[in-house]
């Protein structure tokens, strides 16, 4: 007997039917003799239109009650679940996270986990109840009610096994597995059948929103065994390995991308590091995160710097700037929002050499132009423009990981 994590996400549970199926396959997990703890998303396509709702109020509404208002799809979502459970016969209890005592702190819209509290948990377990967690929200400490970021059902699966010391967490979606690409974009990419555990968080981090970058952190700091798989038509999905692969078959395991970033550019700078230092803590103080960093120096007198942000940071970056342009030196500001990043991510370009080489190449057959590029031992990462993001995509996965590539 185990005690498994089942978490399903959005379109698992987006229909009366689909939550009827969900019941069924946790359900016949517990048939299976194990213990079962369930977390669940808001019915697919209910959380964008909480936002629309706000942004019809206000476009940039106030972050508390935004958190307020988008942590009620899950609550939706439990209480049916629980329902279908009990209808079939066994006992399920729907708990919200402030229940739980899951403690965050108090970054409205992207908090993060500090504590999942095991205690209410357990004591359902002891009773033979199965919980079912709305996922995605969290209190902080002074009991305001905050969620984590789009996406983050999948952290507090794993948070959550952490906590009760699962001995497995599976995220149920609606593929049946983590792939070489996106498969939406590139039918051919394949599943793969084991995906190491750095090569994951490369991915994830690099926008394969399969799995919430926060959640494979959490796996990692944890231990906990995490696995990817259909809630349509469950298989043996892909499970997140531990172990390093010392001799990777593939240079590249995986292309990943990301349309959520923006591009800001900063230019006519005056040379000294103290500019930057003063642009990066500007955006520091205002919690805003930046990816991407690239300077020109022009001469050594002027140098251009350009930025990359996440779109929901663009306008308050851009307005940041502007505020203090004369402070900052700087002849002029501007940004671009049509702009994609993607990425070629692999343990195997460690050791290998021309992989760079490949990647622009492929590009430049398709005559793709780049805008900023930065690398690590296990990826090359590009900003283009967003319209030619899916042939990027296919053309990188074809040089890389078809047979004839
Ligand atoms: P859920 O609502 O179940 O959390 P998501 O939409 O967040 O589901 O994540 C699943 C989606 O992730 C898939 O439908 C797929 O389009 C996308 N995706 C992006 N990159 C990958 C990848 N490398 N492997 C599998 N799916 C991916
Ligand atoms: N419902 C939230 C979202 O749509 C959380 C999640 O699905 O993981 O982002
Ligand atoms: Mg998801």
């Amino acid at each position: 007997m185990a005690l498994i994590v089942q978490k399903f996400g959005g379109t698992s549970v987006g229909s009366i039917e689909r939550i009827e199926a969900v019941a069924d396959l946790v359900v016949k997990t517990r048939q299976q003799g194990h213990q079962v703890v369930v977390v669940l998303s808001a019915m697919s396509g209910e959380t964008n239109r909480l936002i629309n709702l706000a942004k019809q109020i206000d476009t940039r509404p106030s972050s508390r009650e935004l958190d307020v208002l988008i942590s009620t799809g899950e609550q939706v979502s439990v209480s049916l679940l629980a329902m279908a459970i009990i209808k079939r016969g066994h006992s399920a209890v729907s708990l919200l996270a402030d229940q739980v005592n899951i403690l965050t702190d108090n970054m409205f819209g992207k908090a993060r986990i500090a504590e999942v509290a095991a205690t209410r948990l357990k004591h359902e377990l002891e009773h033979n109840r199965i919980a079912i967690i709305a996922g995605f929200q969290g209190r902080d400490i002074e009991g305001n009610i905050t969620t984590l970021g789009r996406g983050g059902t999948d952290t507090s699966a794993v948070e959550i096994a952490a906590a009760i010391k699962a001995d497995e967490c599976q995220i149920y979606t609606d593929v049946d597995g983590v792939y070489t690409t996106d498969p939406r974009v590139e039918p051919n990419a394949r599943r793969m059948s084991q995906v190491t555990f750095a090569e994951m968080l490369e991915l994830a981090s690099l926008g394969a929103k399969v799995l919430h970058i926060r959640s494979v952190e959490a796996a990692g700091k944890h231990n906990v065994p995490l696995r990817v798989l259909s809630s349509f038509n469950p298989d043996e999905g892909t499970l997140i390995s531990f172990e390093e692969n010392d001799m990777p078959n593939k240079v590249v395991s995986g292309i990943a991308f990301n349309r959520e970033e923006c591009l800001i550019k900063v230019q006519g700078v005056p040379t000294g590091t103290q500019y930057l230092s003063k642009i990066l803590k500007l955006f520091a103080e205002n919690g805003i995160e930046i990816d991407m960093i690239n300077q020109v120096n022009h001469n050594f007198e002027k140098i251009d710097y350009a930025f990359t942000v996440h779109s929901n940071d663009y306008l308050q970056a851009l307005e940041l700037l502007s505020e203090d342009q004369a402070q900052l030196g700087a002849q002029n500001i501007s940004g671009l929002q049509a702009v994609a990043k993607v990425s070629a991510v692999g343990m195997g370009m460690k050791s290998h050499s021309g992989v760079a080489s490949l990647f622009f190449d492929a590009l430049a057959q398709e005559n793709i132009n780049v805008v900023l590029v930065s690398t690590s031992e296990i990826k090359i990462s590009v900003l283009i423009d967003e319209k030619y993001l899916e042939l990027a995509v296919r053309a990188l996965h074809k040089a890389f990981l078809t047979e004839n590539g």
